[in-house]
């Protein structure tokens, strides 16, 4: 990719974009009278357009059929949950039968461990990454001690490599090979919250397999921001959230993919629930638990449709997009992010000196841009927040900027960086 440091270029790329009007599809919050420059789709995505009137539907129905509402109409409640796999599928590279949207995140990842960390004498160990996510952590450990064994003697955390805060993935493949007839779970985070590397976990899978161990994912930065394929990969399990790039709403539903290896099994033990029986069975309130063969047989409870016609909203303009389109123009997005910060920033002699944390190369980011800040960061990021930029910062020590290919735009970039340009100073 070549690009140029003008804000006419900026403007020329923005002319030949072919997703340019979906800006106008999503609320932008306004601040100071007007509207912000929004980099922060990767913590709260925005609001469709269209979100009041997927609302106001199930609403109406509910007005008008109380009841009955979960078996007439078109949009009856008691099938809602299946729209959803045409529209989820995409993005994960997984079969109809694998996703299930229910729940979240951590929630999803508990039942999870519950169906798919099954440790014995022999086979017990976790693998996961030092700096996963808190709540990632939290559930992994908790159900270590849900079986009676200690987190410190069977969690194996990986470290970052030494003087960076990225995973080495040889590593992460050396070390399933040396604990491969101790390993159960390896269970990683897909794209990392706080650098925003992506991991090419194609190849850990593998690993993962031929240790006979699980691979379990957590897509939370991943899904809507990256293109995966989690089935080809063989991935075991996945969960993610939906209220970053999925843009479904604070709280919006998670979801969860299981390989249709295991859904098949209808003797797989798991956290059981009227939601996940067979369909034909869900309401004959039988006493056996009889799973739907698929990754619905996951579900527990019915379905929580009025927050799920949110995310509904959001993914129908995903898919009229496209996502191979919006992949394309998020990696010139953020490769152009990337330039004008080293065009513009490395001579520039300021205050604040920075370093980019995030991996450069295509296939190790997504839309986000970590920046490591050395001195006083809170005070740049206070700056940044008086103007119209919305970005956040994680450990009083980093930035996160992420432009989204959806409702974000070259032009914005340019000027984000003309901002931070009069502010910080480039290390190499
Ligand atoms: C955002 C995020 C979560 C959030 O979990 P919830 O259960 O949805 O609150 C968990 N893990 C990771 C890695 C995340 O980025």
């Amino acid at each position: 990719m070549i690009f140029e440091n003008t804000i006419a270029y900026a403007q020329k790329m923005d002319d030949e974009d072919i997703l340019k009007s979906f800006k106008n599809r999503f609320h932008i919050p306004i601040k100071n009278g007007n509207k912000v420059i929004y980099f922060c789709g990767n913590s709260l995505g925005l609001q469709a357009n269209s979100t009041s009137q997927h609302l106001e539907k199930v609403l109406n129905d509910w007005a008008n059929m109380g009841v009955e509402g979960h078996f007439m109409g078109d949009d009856s409640w008691a099938t809602y949950h299946l729209k959803f796999q045409d529209l989820i599928c995409p993005l994960l590279g997984a079969l109809p039968n694998e996703i299930a949207v229910m729940n979240s995140l951590t929630a999803n990842l508990h039942i999870m461990l519950a169906a798919f960390y099954r440790p014995n004498n022999k086979r017990f160990k976790i693998i996961t990454e030092s700096r996963n996510f808190s709540s990632d952590l939290y559930a992994l450990s908790s159900q270590v001690e849900l079986h009676g064994l200690k987190p410190e003697q069977t969690i194996i955390e990986i470290p970052p490599s030494v003087g960076s805060d990225l995973y080495d993935e040889e590593k992460i493949i050396q070390l399933i090979e040396a604990n491969k007839d101790s390993l159960s779970l390896v269970f990683l985070s897909t794209v990392n919250y706080y650098t925003g590397q992506k991991l090419r976990v194609e190849k850990i899978a593998k690993a993962a397999k031929a240790a006979g161990a699980i691979i379990g994912l957590d897509l939370a930065h991943a899904i809507g921001n990256v293109s995966i394929e989690l089935h080809k990969a063989e991935v075991d399990f996945a969960v993610w959230c939906s209220y970053k790039y999925l843009n479904a709403g604070p709280g919006g539903v998670g979801g969860l993919y299981v390989h249709e290896k295991h859904t098949q099994k209808p003797n797989l033990i798991r956290p059981s629930g009227w939601w996940g029986n067979r369909s034909e069975d869900r309401f004959k309130m039988n006493k056996n638990f009889i799973p739907s063969l698929d990754a619905n047989g996951f579900q527990l409870s019915n379905a929580p449709v009025i927050s799920m016609a949110v995310q509904l909203a959001s993914l129908q303009v995903f898919q009229e997009a496209g996502f191979n389109n919006l992949l394309y123009k998020s990696q010139h997005l953020t490769s152009y992010l990337l330039f004008l910060l080293k065009e513009k920033c490395i001579d520039t002699s300021t205050p604040f000196k920075f370093k980019i944390i995030t991996p450069l190369a295509l296939d190790q980011r997504g839309a986000q841009v970590s920046i490591l800040v050395i001195q006083d960061c809170p005070s740049l990021y206070e700056l940044i927040k008086k103007n119209e930029f919305v970005i956040d910062m994680r450990a009083n020590e980093v930035l996160r900027i992420t432009p989204v290919p959806l409702y974000n735009t070259f032009e914005e970039v340019y000027q984000f960086v003309e901002f931070f340009k009069k502010h910080a100073h480039l290390i190499q």
